[in-house]
């Protein structure tokens, strides 16, 4: 059997494009190898996604989008895509390891979170060290966590944190914040948080579960030891896009460079939301891709298989 599109990655991007083209009658398979959601569904509070006055849940406004694209018919299921290839006009594309057939194939598979590479930090991942405040916070009820970077995930990340940690330490390597005013505005100045400015993480200690991080001030070269019961790391996201070698041009740090209508180098090979080599990344910027990548998807369908 040929889909019409399969969809790689179950985010907003993704799912727009599904409720798109599955509304329009095509028949669309959408894999993501941990349920739908993306990242936007480990996000407490979004405050500016429009139509939400008083702002939505990310786990709510994800469930409501999963819900829309299998209301229109789009196959929904666990996988992960580790080749895309195309020949004769059709894409093959491997899930799991087993063959699928696409007529057209949608990218956006988002991105996933880099790690700092310091000593300690793979040995205490799961006991003390996460990529996802809104996931492990509630662990750390009471205690003293500290969050590293300086964008809008270590930001927003903080401001959960506060709701259960006694404190919560905020690390950045520069004394200016990458992240917007409206999410610094909300942490800097917040009774429980402590700013640990021009500091990088150079190790993370413990025994069976992390107890403290070697700080080193990149301005004085001090290093200093502070005790805590759990880091959030938020140092910025690798783009999954290694099986578009090849046939899309990617940046030198792998993001997918796409035309206006997401149509990346190979026809019928289409890529949106964080994935893709863009200005902003949100959950409203990576449904307008969505919703595109969808449109040019059915267009590219009906030119050249209708
Ligand atoms: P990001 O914007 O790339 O920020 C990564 C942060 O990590 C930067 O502050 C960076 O420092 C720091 N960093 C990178 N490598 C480091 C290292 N080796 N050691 C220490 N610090 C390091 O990533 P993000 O915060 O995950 O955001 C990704 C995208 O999603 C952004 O476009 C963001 O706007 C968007 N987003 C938006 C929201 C929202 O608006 N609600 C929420 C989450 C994410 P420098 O600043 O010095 O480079």
């Amino acid at each position: 059997m040929v889909y019409d599109v399969i969809i790689a990655g179950g985010g907003p991007a993704g799912l727009t494009s599904a409720i798109y083209t599955a509304r329009a009658g095509l028949r669309v398979k959408l894999v993501d190898p941990v349920g739908t959601g993306g990242k936007a569904a480990t996000t407490s509070l979004i405050q500016n996604y429009p139509g939400f006055p008083h702002g939505v849940l990310g786990p709510k406004l994800m469930e409501f989008m999963s819900e829309q694209a299998r209301g229109f018919g789009t196959e929904i299921d666990y996988g992960e895509v580790s080749a895309v290839k195309q020949a004769n006009n059709l894409f093959s594309v491997a899930i799991d390891g087993k063959e699928y057939e696409a007529r057209s194939v949608i990218w956006a598979a988002g991105t996933c979170s880099r790690s700092l590479g310091v000593p300690g930090e793979a040995e205490f991942f799961g006991r003390g060290v996460s990529f996802c405040a809104i996931c492990d916070g509630p662990l750390f009820r009471d205690k003293v966590v500290a969050v590293v970077g300086g964008g809008d995930s270590a930001l927003t990340g903080a401001q959960f944190l506060t709701g259960y940690a006694k404190q919560v330490i905020l690390i950045h390597r520069r004394d200016q914040f990458r992240a917007s005013l409206a999410n610094v505005n909300r942490v800097v100045g917040h009774p429980k948080v402590t700013l640990k400015l021009d500091c990088t993480v150079e190790e993370m200690k413990g025994d069976e579960q992390l107890e403290s991080l070697v700080l080193k001030n990149v301005k004085t070269g001090s290093l200093e030891h502070i005790e805590v019961g759990g880091v959030f790391l938020y140092v910025g996201a690798v783009p999954n896009s290694a099986p578009l070698k090849g046939l899309a041009r990617l940046t030198p740090a792998g993001f997918v460079k796409t035309g206006e209508d997401m149509s990346t180098d190979t026809q019928g090979l289409f890529a949106a939301g964080d994935v893709r080599d863009k200005l902003l990344r949100q959950v409203a910027t990576a449904v307008g891709d969505g919703a595109i990548a969808g449109w040019s998807a059915e267009k590219y369908i009906i030119e050249n298989f209708r």
